[in-house]
């Protein structure tokens, strides 16, 4: 069935409205007509099952069936800290990472970046990833779409360390390194010793193409950050953050099972 986000105030008490892109979209490539029906969530905490009462390219009406209460958002809050890569590589992240469950992405700078970062394209670039975000939300059931940060300086991320319960920094040499610390471990750790909430917010840092540096991973960990392998081998920095998402999500209980 057919799911659509809309901004809250297009959420009414009886009745919902879509417009713009997705109502062009609905009415002319899904064929939409009065009596489909469809969901649609307000992206935060309402979703309803829906009828079509009016349809044209400009503006759907549909009337509000039933509300619905599936919630298919992680417990876990987790932010993919990503510097930026080349190409179209954070597109995959987003969208892997929306699919999986991620709870946002922040976009940062670091020494070894190899894409120029281009502060007059990132209002456009941003535009692009929160549409891949929406897309991959309405396709994967989601209850809410994941927010796109701005592009983060190194600096600024460094100092967003404190708004999370848990800071994760994946580190190659981590990885492979006979003392390494690996993802799992760290993290069973953490939930023994928190008493954090069960809802907490973890944010995920992965670094470029070209890696980090000794000096950001030395500042990274004395501003709190927890130094993780994700495994023995070197993964490409879009399968990074993917990788590190789904173990925490694995180890919170998100994928089933006690
Ligand atoms: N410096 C790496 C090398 O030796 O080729 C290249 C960086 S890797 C392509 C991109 C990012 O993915 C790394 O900075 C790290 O954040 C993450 N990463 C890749 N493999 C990892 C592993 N085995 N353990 C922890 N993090 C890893």
């Amino acid at each position: 069935m057919q799911r659509y986000f809309v901004a809250a105030e297009q959420f009414g008490n009886s009745d919902i409205r879509i417009i713009g892109e997705d109502a062009h979209h609905a009415v002319r490539v899904m064929r939409t007509k009065p009596g489909d029906k469809f969901i649609v969530s307000d992206g935060q905490s309402r979703t309803a099952l829906v009828a079509v009462r009016e349809a044209t390219p400009m503006l759907i009406r549909a009337e509000i069936l039933e509300m619905l209460s599936a919630d298919t958002e992680p417990s876990w809050a987790i932010t993919i800290a990503q510097s930026l890569p080349k190409g179209d590589k954070m597109e995959l992240v987003i969208q892997k990472g929306t699919e999986i469950g991620a709870y946002a992405f922040m976009p940062f700078q670091s020494e070894r970046m190899i894409v120029q970062y281009d502060g007059k394209k990132e209002a456009k670039r941003i535009e692009r990833w929160t549409k891949i975000a929406k897309e991959a939300a309405e396709q994967a059931h989601r209850n809410r779409i994941p927010s796109i940060e701005p592009v983060h300086s190194w600096r600024e991320l460094i100092q967003s360390f404190g708004s999370y319960d848990l800071v994760l920094f994946c580190f190659e040499r981590e990885g492979h390194a006979a003392h390494g610390r690996g993802i799992r471990s760290a993290v069973r750790e953490w939930i023994e010793r928190s008493d954090s909430a069960s809802e907490p917010s973890v944010l995920l840092i992965v670094g470029s193409e070209g890696g980090f540096t000794d000096r950001e991973a030395n500042e990274a960990e004395a501003a709190g950050a927890v130094m993780v392998g994700l495994g023995r081998r070197i993964l490409r920095t879009e399968t990074a953050g993917i990788v590190g998402l789904t173990c925490l999500l694995y180890e919170s209980g998100e994928m089933g099972g006690a």
